[in-house]
Protein backbone atom coordinates (compact mmCIF):
# COMPACT_ATOMS: atom_id res chain seq x y z
CA UNK A 1 0.00 0.00 0.00
CA UNK A 2 2.81 2.48 0.95
CA UNK A 3 3.79 2.30 -2.71
CA UNK A 4 0.49 3.09 -4.52
CA UNK A 5 1.46 6.49 -4.38
CA UNK A 6 4.08 5.48 -7.09
CA UNK A 7 2.02 4.34 -9.72
CA UNK A 8 -0.39 7.80 -9.58
CA UNK A 9 -0.61 9.57 -12.57
CA UNK A 10 -1.66 12.86 -12.19
CA UNK A 11 -4.21 14.96 -14.87
CA UNK A 12 -1.86 17.92 -15.09
CA UNK A 13 1.57 18.00 -14.96
CA UNK A 14 3.82 19.82 -12.48
CA UNK A 15 6.38 22.44 -13.13
CA UNK A 16 9.05 20.99 -11.84
CA UNK A 17 10.10 17.57 -10.97
CA UNK A 18 8.04 16.12 -8.68
CA UNK A 19 10.13 15.05 -5.49
CA UNK A 20 10.57 11.45 -5.05
CA UNK A 21 7.79 11.10 -2.29
CA UNK A 22 8.32 7.68 -2.01
CA UNK A 23 11.96 7.93 -1.27
CA UNK A 24 12.49 7.81 2.49
CA UNK A 25 10.85 5.21 5.16
CA UNK A 26 7.17 5.19 5.23
CA UNK A 27 5.44 5.40 7.92
CA UNK A 28 1.52 5.11 7.91
CA UNK A 29 -1.22 6.83 9.87
CA UNK A 30 -4.35 5.47 9.50
CA UNK A 31 -7.37 6.73 11.91
CA UNK A 32 -10.74 6.75 12.18
CA UNK A 33 -12.77 9.64 10.83
CA UNK A 34 -14.44 11.00 13.75
CA UNK A 35 -17.62 12.91 14.38
CA UNK A 36 -18.72 16.03 13.01
CA UNK A 37 -17.20 18.54 15.61
CA UNK A 38 -15.99 21.90 15.71
CA UNK A 39 -12.53 22.99 15.13
CA UNK A 40 -10.17 26.00 15.09
CA UNK A 41 -7.02 26.51 15.52
CA UNK A 42 -3.82 28.33 17.89
CA UNK A 43 -1.05 28.27 15.49
CA UNK A 44 2.09 28.82 17.75
CA UNK A 45 5.06 29.86 15.80
CA UNK A 46 6.56 26.19 16.73
CA UNK A 47 9.78 25.03 14.75
CA UNK A 48 10.19 25.23 11.13
CA UNK A 49 10.42 21.35 10.49
CA UNK A 50 10.10 18.91 13.00
CA UNK A 51 13.84 16.65 13.24
CA UNK A 52 12.73 13.15 12.40
CA UNK A 53 14.55 10.64 13.26
CA UNK A 54 16.06 8.93 10.10
CA UNK A 55 16.09 5.24 11.73
CA UNK A 56 12.21 5.00 11.73
CA UNK A 57 10.74 1.53 11.46
CA UNK A 58 8.34 1.86 8.96
CA UNK A 59 5.32 1.06 10.34
CA UNK A 60 3.80 0.97 6.61
CA UNK A 61 0.76 0.80 6.70
CA UNK A 62 -1.40 -0.84 9.71
CA UNK A 63 -4.21 -0.85 7.64
CA UNK A 64 -7.46 0.42 10.11
CA UNK A 65 -10.49 -1.05 9.47
CA UNK A 66 -11.65 -0.74 13.05
CA UNK A 67 -15.79 -0.40 13.38
CA UNK A 68 -16.48 3.53 14.11
CA UNK A 69 -18.47 3.23 17.12
CA UNK A 70 -20.47 6.66 17.44
CA UNK A 71 -21.15 7.92 20.83
CA UNK A 72 -24.61 7.22 22.43
CA UNK A 73 -25.95 10.66 23.36
CA UNK A 74 -26.32 10.68 27.62
CA UNK A 75 -30.08 10.53 27.86
CA UNK A 76 -31.63 13.45 29.35
CA UNK A 77 -32.00 13.78 33.23
CA UNK A 78 -35.46 14.05 33.52
CA UNK A 79 -37.75 11.48 32.73
CA UNK A 80 -40.25 12.70 29.67
CA UNK A 81 -42.41 9.88 29.53
CA UNK A 82 -42.89 10.07 33.38
CA UNK A 83 -43.17 11.64 36.60
CA UNK A 84 -39.68 13.28 38.41
CA UNK A 85 -38.10 10.17 38.88
CA UNK A 86 -37.00 9.09 42.25
CA UNK A 87 -33.52 9.39 42.68
CA UNK A 88 -31.51 8.87 45.15
CA UNK A 89 -31.18 12.07 46.49
CA UNK A 90 -35.10 12.02 46.50
CA UNK A 91 -36.12 8.17 47.35
CA UNK A 92 -39.41 7.37 46.39
CA UNK A 93 -41.19 8.68 49.90
CA UNK A 94 -44.17 8.13 47.83
CA UNK A 95 -44.40 4.86 46.50
CA UNK A 96 -42.17 3.40 49.52
CA UNK A 97 -44.94 4.57 51.69
CA UNK A 98 -47.74 3.15 50.04
CA UNK A 99 -45.53 0.25 48.71
CA UNK A 100 -47.16 -3.09 50.02
CA UNK A 101 -45.85 -6.10 49.92
CA UNK A 102 -47.62 -9.63 48.30
CA UNK A 103 -48.31 -10.70 51.99
CA UNK A 104 -50.15 -7.65 52.13
CA UNK A 105 -47.57 -5.74 55.15
CA UNK A 106 -46.75 -2.49 55.00
CA UNK A 107 -42.92 -1.58 54.21
CA UNK A 108 -41.56 1.60 56.32
CA UNK A 109 -41.27 4.36 54.10
CA UNK A 110 -38.01 4.62 52.84
CA UNK A 111 -35.82 7.14 55.27
CA UNK A 112 -33.63 9.47 53.51
CA UNK A 113 -30.49 7.55 54.69
CA UNK A 114 -27.59 6.65 52.10
CA UNK A 115 -28.21 5.11 49.03
CA UNK A 116 -27.35 1.02 49.89
CA UNK A 117 -30.18 1.34 53.00
CA UNK A 118 -32.67 2.81 50.14
CA UNK A 119 -31.53 0.05 47.77
CA UNK A 120 -31.94 -2.27 49.98
CA UNK A 121 -35.33 -1.47 50.93
CA UNK A 122 -36.53 -1.06 47.51
CA UNK A 123 -34.94 -4.69 47.06
CA UNK A 124 -37.59 -5.64 49.66
CA UNK A 125 -40.53 -4.42 47.40
CA UNK A 126 -39.68 -7.24 44.77
CA UNK A 127 -41.88 -10.10 45.41
CA UNK A 128 -40.41 -13.48 46.04
CA UNK A 129 -40.90 -15.23 42.33
CA UNK A 130 -39.58 -16.65 39.55
CA UNK A 131 -37.11 -14.17 38.21
CA UNK A 132 -37.36 -14.22 34.22
CA UNK A 133 -35.79 -12.22 31.37
CA UNK A 134 -37.11 -12.06 28.28
CA UNK A 135 -35.65 -10.07 24.88
CA UNK A 136 -38.14 -8.87 22.69
CA UNK A 137 -38.28 -10.38 18.74
CA UNK A 138 -39.02 -8.81 15.73
CA UNK A 139 -42.60 -8.75 15.56
CA UNK A 140 -43.33 -9.15 18.75
CA UNK A 141 -45.46 -6.80 20.91
CA UNK A 142 -46.24 -7.43 24.87
CA UNK A 143 -49.55 -9.43 24.57
CA UNK A 144 -47.60 -12.06 21.87
CA UNK A 145 -44.73 -11.94 24.49
CA UNK A 146 -46.78 -12.85 27.15
CA UNK A 147 -48.34 -15.40 25.84
CA UNK A 148 -44.92 -16.91 24.89
CA UNK A 149 -44.09 -17.14 28.19
CA UNK A 150 -47.18 -18.25 29.53
CA UNK A 151 -47.77 -14.66 31.72
CA UNK A 152 -51.22 -13.66 32.29
CA UNK A 153 -52.43 -11.48 29.62
CA UNK A 154 -54.95 -10.36 32.34
CA UNK A 155 -51.84 -8.86 34.64
CA UNK A 156 -50.43 -7.04 31.46
CA UNK A 157 -53.58 -5.24 30.63
CA UNK A 158 -54.00 -4.30 34.50
CA UNK A 159 -50.36 -2.78 34.45
CA UNK A 160 -51.19 -0.82 31.12
CA UNK A 161 -53.58 1.00 33.46
CA UNK A 162 -51.25 2.35 34.69
CA UNK A 163 -50.48 5.54 32.35
CA UNK A 164 -46.85 5.28 33.39
CA UNK A 165 -46.58 1.97 32.30
CA UNK A 166 -48.82 2.45 29.24
CA UNK A 167 -46.11 5.00 27.96
CA UNK A 168 -43.27 3.53 29.14
CA UNK A 169 -43.87 0.75 27.47
CA UNK A 170 -45.99 1.82 24.54
CA UNK A 171 -42.44 1.32 22.19
CA UNK A 172 -40.59 -1.68 22.75
CA UNK A 173 -38.02 -2.32 19.99
CA UNK A 174 -36.04 -5.85 19.08
CA UNK A 175 -33.61 -6.88 21.59
CA UNK A 176 -34.78 -5.07 24.31
CA UNK A 177 -35.02 -6.80 27.43
CA UNK A 178 -37.92 -6.84 29.86
CA UNK A 179 -37.29 -8.70 33.37
CA UNK A 180 -40.43 -9.92 35.34
CA UNK A 181 -40.49 -12.16 38.16
CA UNK A 182 -43.59 -14.85 38.43
CA UNK A 183 -45.27 -16.88 40.43
CA UNK A 184 -46.96 -19.37 37.60
CA UNK A 185 -48.57 -17.37 35.61
CA UNK A 186 -48.89 -14.52 37.44
CA UNK A 187 -46.73 -11.71 36.95
CA UNK A 188 -45.24 -10.19 40.28
CA UNK A 189 -43.32 -7.85 38.93
CA UNK A 190 -41.96 -5.79 35.72
CA UNK A 191 -38.88 -3.99 34.86
CA UNK A 192 -37.70 -2.46 32.00
CA UNK A 193 -34.68 -0.24 31.75
CA UNK A 194 -35.83 3.01 30.03
CA UNK A 195 -32.44 3.89 29.20
CA UNK A 196 -28.73 3.68 30.54
CA UNK A 197 -30.24 6.06 33.79
CA UNK A 198 -33.69 5.09 34.22
CA UNK A 199 -35.66 2.15 34.59
CA UNK A 200 -39.57 1.50 34.62
CA UNK A 201 -40.25 -0.80 37.59
CA UNK A 202 -44.10 -1.84 37.83
CA UNK A 203 -44.62 -4.09 41.54
CA UNK A 204 -47.96 -6.10 41.82
CA UNK A 205 -49.51 -6.00 45.82
CA UNK A 206 -52.63 -6.00 47.72
CA UNK A 207 -54.30 -2.92 45.54
CA UNK A 208 -52.87 -4.07 42.45
CA UNK A 209 -50.19 -2.60 40.54
CA UNK A 210 -47.88 0.50 40.76
CA UNK A 211 -45.80 2.14 38.62
CA UNK A 212 -42.02 3.78 39.88
CA UNK A 213 -38.88 5.11 37.99
CA UNK A 214 -35.53 4.07 39.18
CA UNK A 215 -32.81 6.41 38.78
CA UNK A 216 -29.29 5.17 38.88
CA UNK A 217 -27.95 8.12 37.32
CA UNK A 218 -23.79 8.02 35.68
CA UNK A 219 -21.09 9.50 36.99
CA UNK A 220 -19.01 11.80 34.63
CA UNK A 221 -15.40 11.55 36.24
CA UNK A 222 -12.79 13.57 34.83
CA UNK A 223 -9.44 12.26 33.49
CA UNK A 224 -6.40 13.46 31.14
CA UNK A 225 -3.94 11.59 29.16
CA UNK A 226 -1.15 12.10 26.83
CA UNK A 227 0.57 10.34 23.75
CA UNK A 228 3.32 10.90 21.16
CA UNK A 229 2.92 9.15 18.14
CA UNK A 230 5.15 6.69 16.99
CA UNK A 231 3.24 4.79 14.60
CA UNK A 232 -0.42 5.84 14.37
CA UNK A 233 -2.45 7.83 16.21
CA UNK A 234 -4.28 5.23 17.21
CA UNK A 235 -1.54 2.69 18.52
CA UNK A 236 -0.49 5.99 20.42
CA UNK A 237 -4.26 6.83 22.01
CA UNK A 238 -4.61 3.01 22.79
CA UNK A 239 -0.85 2.84 24.71
CA UNK A 240 -2.22 5.78 26.62
CA UNK A 241 -5.33 3.89 27.41
CA UNK A 242 -7.93 5.93 25.12
CA UNK A 243 -10.66 4.01 23.44
CA UNK A 244 -11.00 4.36 19.78
CA UNK A 245 -14.03 6.34 20.09
CA UNK A 246 -12.35 8.66 22.01
CA UNK A 247 -9.24 9.12 19.62
CA UNK A 248 -12.11 9.55 16.99
CA UNK A 249 -13.52 12.54 18.89
CA UNK A 250 -10.44 14.18 19.43
CA UNK A 251 -9.23 13.49 16.08
CA UNK A 252 -12.82 15.79 15.01
CA UNK A 253 -12.15 18.28 17.29
CA UNK A 254 -9.01 19.42 14.88
CA UNK A 255 -10.37 17.91 11.47
CA UNK A 256 -10.34 22.04 10.39
CA UNK A 257 -6.87 22.54 11.22
CA UNK A 258 -5.00 19.09 10.67
CA UNK A 259 -5.23 16.96 7.65
CA UNK A 260 -4.98 13.60 9.74
CA UNK A 261 -4.77 11.93 6.14
CA UNK A 262 -1.68 13.24 5.39
CA UNK A 263 0.12 15.64 7.83
CA UNK A 264 0.53 13.36 11.20
CA UNK A 265 4.34 12.81 11.31
CA UNK A 266 6.02 10.61 14.23
CA UNK A 267 6.94 12.67 17.32
CA UNK A 268 3.54 14.64 16.97
CA UNK A 269 1.57 14.03 20.02
CA UNK A 270 -1.08 15.18 22.39
CA UNK A 271 -2.80 15.79 25.66
CA UNK A 272 -6.39 15.11 26.34
CA UNK A 273 -8.69 15.94 29.66
CA UNK A 274 -11.32 14.29 28.67
CA UNK A 275 -14.40 12.56 30.47
CA UNK A 276 -15.16 8.85 31.62
CA UNK A 277 -18.58 7.64 32.23
CA UNK A 278 -19.11 5.49 35.17
CA UNK A 279 -22.05 3.48 36.85
CA UNK A 280 -21.73 1.48 39.83
CA UNK A 281 -18.40 1.93 39.73
CA UNK A 282 -18.16 0.50 36.69
CA UNK A 283 -15.81 2.24 33.67
CA UNK A 284 -19.39 2.47 31.03
CA UNK A 285 -16.95 4.06 28.33
CA UNK A 286 -15.09 7.56 27.44
CA UNK A 287 -17.46 11.03 27.65
CA UNK A 288 -16.88 14.17 26.06
CA UNK A 289 -12.63 15.46 25.24
CA UNK A 290 -12.92 18.67 27.59
CA UNK A 291 -10.07 19.96 26.51
CA UNK A 292 -7.19 19.17 24.24
CA UNK A 293 -3.73 19.83 22.80
CA UNK A 294 -2.24 18.44 19.37
CA UNK A 295 1.10 19.44 18.68
CA UNK A 296 1.59 18.36 14.82
CA UNK A 297 4.65 19.10 12.91
CA UNK A 298 5.82 21.34 15.79
CA UNK A 299 2.38 23.54 15.44
CA UNK A 300 0.43 23.79 18.54
CA UNK A 301 -3.75 23.23 18.67
CA UNK A 302 -5.47 23.89 21.33
CA UNK A 303 -9.21 23.18 22.22
CA UNK A 304 -11.24 23.93 24.86
CA UNK A 305 -15.14 22.19 25.09
CA UNK A 306 -17.76 25.20 25.46
CA UNK A 307 -21.23 25.11 26.46
CA UNK A 308 -22.79 28.05 26.52
CA UNK A 309 -25.99 29.34 28.71
CA UNK A 310 -28.45 28.91 25.32
CA UNK A 311 -26.98 25.45 25.29
CA UNK A 312 -24.96 25.76 22.06
CA UNK A 313 -21.76 23.41 22.57
CA UNK A 314 -18.64 24.21 20.89
CA UNK A 315 -14.62 23.40 20.51
CA UNK A 316 -12.94 27.30 20.74
CA UNK A 317 -9.53 28.17 20.94
CA UNK A 318 -8.16 29.79 24.17
CA UNK A 319 -9.08 32.93 22.98
CA UNK A 320 -12.20 32.35 22.12
CA UNK A 321 -12.47 31.64 18.42
CA UNK A 322 -14.32 28.43 17.11
CA UNK A 323 -11.81 25.95 16.11
CA UNK A 324 -14.34 25.55 13.35
CA UNK A 325 -13.98 26.77 9.49
CA UNK A 326 -15.98 26.95 6.71
CA UNK A 327 -13.81 23.84 5.14
CA UNK A 328 -12.47 21.23 6.18
CA UNK A 329 -8.33 20.01 5.83
CA UNK A 330 -9.06 16.68 4.60
CA UNK A 331 -12.32 16.44 2.44
CA UNK A 332 -11.92 11.99 2.46
CA UNK A 333 -12.59 9.57 5.35
CA UNK A 334 -8.81 9.52 6.61
CA UNK A 335 -9.53 6.37 8.70
CA UNK A 336 -8.64 4.67 5.00
CA UNK A 337 -5.83 6.88 3.77
CA UNK A 338 -2.66 5.89 4.12
CA UNK A 339 0.15 8.09 2.85
CA UNK A 340 3.67 7.51 3.15
CA UNK A 341 6.01 9.98 5.49
CA UNK A 342 8.80 11.56 2.98
CA UNK A 343 11.27 13.64 5.07
CA UNK A 344 12.03 15.69 1.81
CA UNK A 345 8.40 17.34 2.05
CA UNK A 346 9.09 19.12 5.14
CA UNK A 347 12.17 20.16 3.80
CA UNK A 348 11.76 24.39 3.98
CA UNK A 349 12.46 24.79 0.45
CA UNK A 350 10.75 21.75 -0.90
CA UNK A 351 7.72 22.91 1.35
CA UNK A 352 7.09 26.20 -1.14
CA UNK A 353 6.69 24.47 -3.85
CA UNK A 354 3.23 23.28 -5.74
CA UNK A 355 4.37 20.11 -7.70
CA UNK A 356 0.40 19.29 -7.92
CA UNK A 357 -2.30 21.66 -8.17
CA UNK A 358 -4.23 19.42 -5.66
CA UNK A 359 -3.96 17.36 -3.25
CA UNK A 360 -3.92 13.46 -3.42
CA UNK A 361 -5.27 11.01 -0.93
CA UNK A 362 -4.61 7.21 -2.22
CA UNK A 363 -7.52 5.61 -0.35
CA UNK A 364 -9.35 2.12 -1.65
CA UNK A 365 -11.41 2.57 -3.83
CA UNK A 366 -14.97 3.22 -2.48
CA UNK A 367 -13.84 5.01 0.20
CA UNK A 368 -16.43 8.06 0.89
CA UNK A 369 -15.36 11.66 -0.71
CA UNK A 370 -17.22 14.49 1.29
CA UNK A 371 -17.80 18.08 0.33
CA UNK A 372 -15.32 20.09 2.40
CA UNK A 373 -17.72 22.65 2.98
CA UNK A 374 -21.40 23.86 2.77
CA UNK A 375 -22.20 24.68 -1.38
CA UNK A 376 -24.01 23.29 -4.64
CA UNK A 377 -22.87 20.61 -6.86
CA UNK A 378 -22.08 22.98 -10.00
CA UNK A 379 -20.98 19.91 -11.99
CA UNK A 380 -20.90 16.61 -11.97
CA UNK A 381 -19.63 14.17 -14.41
CA UNK A 382 -16.73 13.14 -16.64
CA UNK A 383 -14.11 15.71 -16.76
CA UNK A 384 -11.18 15.15 -19.46
CA UNK A 385 -7.90 13.40 -17.00
CA UNK A 386 -10.31 14.10 -14.00
CA UNK A 387 -12.57 11.67 -14.56
CA UNK A 388 -15.68 10.94 -12.83
CA UNK A 389 -15.49 14.59 -10.77
CA UNK A 390 -17.67 16.64 -8.88
CA UNK A 391 -17.52 20.52 -8.71
CA UNK A 392 -18.73 22.62 -5.64
CA UNK A 393 -19.31 26.35 -5.59
CA UNK A 394 -19.17 27.36 -1.72
CA UNK A 395 -19.63 31.20 -0.53
CA UNK A 396 -16.58 33.54 -0.92
CA UNK A 397 -16.26 32.29 -4.11
CA UNK A 398 -14.58 29.32 -3.44
CA UNK A 399 -14.78 26.44 -5.30
CA UNK A 400 -13.59 22.82 -4.59
CA UNK A 401 -12.93 19.91 -6.91
CA UNK A 402 -12.92 16.07 -6.98
CA UNK A 403 -11.51 14.27 -9.38
CA UNK A 404 -11.12 10.74 -10.17
CA UNK A 405 -14.44 9.09 -8.10
CA UNK A 406 -15.68 5.41 -8.66
CA UNK A 407 -18.95 6.71 -8.54
CA UNK A 408 -21.38 9.46 -7.31
CA UNK A 409 -23.79 10.06 -3.71
CA UNK A 410 -26.83 9.91 -5.12
CA UNK A 411 -28.06 12.41 -2.35
CA UNK A 412 -25.76 14.91 -4.61
CA UNK A 413 -26.43 15.43 -7.68
CA UNK A 414 -25.94 18.73 -10.01
CA UNK A 415 -27.71 21.56 -8.60
CA UNK A 416 -28.15 19.99 -5.02
CA UNK A 417 -27.07 22.28 -1.95
CA UNK A 418 -24.97 19.73 0.02
CA UNK A 419 -23.08 20.63 3.48
CA UNK A 420 -20.18 19.67 5.01
CA UNK A 421 -18.94 16.58 5.63
CA UNK A 422 -21.40 15.02 3.32
CA UNK A 423 -20.96 12.15 1.10
CA UNK A 424 -21.35 13.38 -2.68
CA UNK A 425 -18.70 10.22 -4.05
CA UNK A 426 -16.28 7.53 -3.88
CA UNK A 427 -13.08 6.86 -4.52
CA UNK A 428 -12.05 5.57 -8.16
CA UNK A 429 -9.39 5.69 -10.54
CA UNK A 430 -11.43 7.06 -13.47
CA UNK A 431 -9.25 9.28 -15.56
CA UNK A 432 -5.62 9.55 -16.00
CA UNK A 433 -5.22 7.81 -12.90
CA UNK A 434 -3.71 4.10 -12.46
CA UNK A 435 -4.19 3.91 -8.86
CA UNK A 436 -7.58 4.86 -6.90
CA UNK A 437 -6.97 8.27 -5.12
CA UNK A 438 -8.61 11.29 -4.61
CA UNK A 439 -7.23 14.18 -6.49
CA UNK A 440 -9.13 17.23 -4.09
CA UNK A 441 -8.51 21.22 -5.38
CA UNK A 442 -9.39 24.24 -3.90
CA UNK A 443 -9.87 27.34 -6.04
CA UNK A 444 -10.33 30.84 -4.25
CA UNK A 445 -11.64 33.25 -7.16
CA UNK A 446 -10.96 30.75 -9.96
CA UNK A 447 -6.60 30.77 -8.63
CA UNK A 448 -5.36 27.22 -7.35
CA UNK A 449 -4.65 27.50 -3.63
CA UNK A 450 -3.30 24.63 -1.92
CA UNK A 451 -6.10 23.09 0.21
CA UNK A 452 -3.42 22.23 2.81
CA UNK A 453 -2.26 25.88 3.90
CA UNK A 454 -4.56 28.25 2.51
CA UNK A 455 -5.83 30.01 5.27
CA UNK A 456 -9.58 29.14 5.95
CA UNK A 457 -12.05 31.24 7.01
CA UNK A 458 -13.59 30.44 11.10
CA UNK A 459 -16.74 29.85 12.30
CA UNK A 460 -18.37 32.39 14.93
CA UNK A 461 -16.60 32.62 17.97
CA UNK A 462 -17.71 32.51 21.39
CA UNK A 463 -20.45 35.64 21.67
CA UNK A 464 -19.14 38.68 23.09
CA UNK A 465 -21.65 38.42 26.11
CA UNK A 466 -20.94 34.73 27.02
CA UNK A 467 -16.82 35.47 26.52
CA UNK A 468 -16.16 36.16 30.10
CA UNK A 469 -18.07 33.05 31.24
CA UNK A 470 -16.01 30.93 29.04
CA UNK A 471 -12.66 32.53 30.12
CA UNK A 472 -13.59 31.66 33.24
CA UNK A 473 -14.99 28.16 32.33
CA UNK A 474 -11.72 27.49 30.18
CA UNK A 475 -9.16 28.30 32.86
CA UNK A 476 -8.99 24.99 35.16
CA UNK A 477 -8.73 23.26 31.75
CA UNK A 478 -5.84 24.98 30.25
CA UNK A 479 -3.94 25.21 33.48
CA UNK A 480 -5.04 21.01 33.57
CA UNK A 481 -3.40 20.98 29.75
CA UNK A 482 -0.54 22.90 31.29
CA UNK A 483 -0.21 20.32 33.71
CA UNK A 484 -0.10 17.01 31.50
CA UNK A 485 3.63 16.34 31.08
CA UNK A 486 4.75 14.13 28.63
CA UNK A 487 6.55 10.94 30.20
CA UNK A 488 9.91 11.67 30.83
CA UNK A 489 12.05 9.69 29.10
CA UNK A 490 14.03 6.59 30.46
CA UNK A 491 17.33 7.54 30.61
CA UNK A 492 20.67 4.99 29.76
CA UNK A 493 22.63 6.10 32.43
ZN1 LIG B 1 -3.78 14.56 -8.31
Amino acid sequence: MGRVRSQLKHDYKPRRPLPNRLSGRGWAVVGLVAAVFGVAMLLAPGPESQRLDSGLSAAENASATSMITMQIPLPAQSNPIGPPQPGIDAPAEKDASEAVSPGGEFLAPASDGNPSEIEAEEEKIVPDGERLVVAIKPGDNLDRLFRRHGLSVADLAQMLRLKEARNALKVIKPGDEIEVTRSGDRVLSLSRKLNEELTLRIVGGADGYSAEFLANPVERRPAQAHATIRTSLFEAGADAGLSDALIMNLAGVFAWDIDFALEIRQGDSFSVVYEEIWQDERRLRDGEVLAAQFINQGRVYRAIRYQDPEGRVGYFTPEGLSVKKAFLRAPVDFSRVSSNFNPNRLHPILKTRRPHKGVDYAAPKGTAVKAAGDGRVIFRGRNGGYGNCVIIQHGGNVTTLYGHLSGFAKSAPKGSRVSQGQVIGFVGSTGLATAPHLHYEYRLNGVHRNPRTVPLPEAAPVADKYRNQFLEASRPLITRLDAINPPRLARAD
